[in-house]
């Protein structure tokens, strides 16, 4: 399935498929589903979240999305304007990716905690076990 990019301010109400929205002013991207369910992806897009690349051949997004919240439980990269499906994950594949992913963060805001706002470390460490807690 191909993907173009379109550039918005704000993320448009209805949105059509075979297209990535980005609002690199919100830090947010958005797509349909491409399997065809018409659930609304929303990926924010920073250092601990999405990144975004426009390429020569159409919009990238890293790393891959998994709607596991979906009942289409998708896996899929978007890649050189292209969807690249990806194995779908065991339950257990996708605790661990939560964990994986949660840790990235700390360690982010571990970082930026040297030299910035006290009292961030404490709040990310709430965050984390929050998110191990979650099934
Ligand atoms: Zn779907």
């Amino acid at each position: 399935m191909k993907i173009s990019l379109e550039r918005v301010h704000f993320m448009p109400k209805l949105l059509q498929p075979g297209i990535l929205y980005v609002s690199e002013e919100f830090e947010t991207a958005a797509h349909l589903c491409p399997c065809g369910c018409g659930e609304k992806i929303r990926t924010p897009l920073g250092p601990t979240e999405w990144k975004f690349t426009q390429g020569r051949n159409g919009p990238s997004l890293s790393p891959s999305v998994g709607n596991w919240h979906l009942p289409c439980r998708t896996h899929y990269w978007i890649r050189d304007g292209r969807v690249v499906w990806a194995k779908h994950w065991t339950e257990e594949q996708v605790r661990a990716g939560r964990l994986r992913e949660a840790q990235r963060r700390a360690e982010y805001f571990y970082s930026l905690n040297r030299s910035g706002p006290r009292g961030m470390v404490a709040r990310v460490i709430e965050w984390v076990r929050r998110m191990i807690a979650l099934k």
